[in-house]
């Protein structure tokens, strides 16, 4: 993955972009609000497949973008 198509801004180079970490339901064992924040922040699964990831277009429009992925092809599958 070399560019990104950014739904404001059109394709981009990757450079752009800050990535955001991946986007995952916290489990529901967790119920300490600093504990969930802490997990949604800093744990991640890095699926082996489609993984959902959050991407900070910061040379751009400056908008969050959630990305579906495919690490196994490092293809992108949906841009939102
Ligand atoms: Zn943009």
């Amino acid at each position: 993955m070399h560019e990104l198509h950014c739904p404001r801004c059109g394709r981009r180079p990757l450079e752009e972009f800050t990535f955001g970490g991946e986007r995952r339901a916290v489990p529901d064992h967790i119920t300490e609000p600093d504990d969930r924040d802490f997990d949604e922040v800093w744990i991640f699964n890095n699926p082996h497949g489609v993984a959902t990831e959050r991407w900070f277009h910061a040379s751009g429009c400056r908008r969050w973008l959630t990305v579906r992925r495919d690490t196994i092809r490092d293809e992108v599958i949906e841009v939102r």
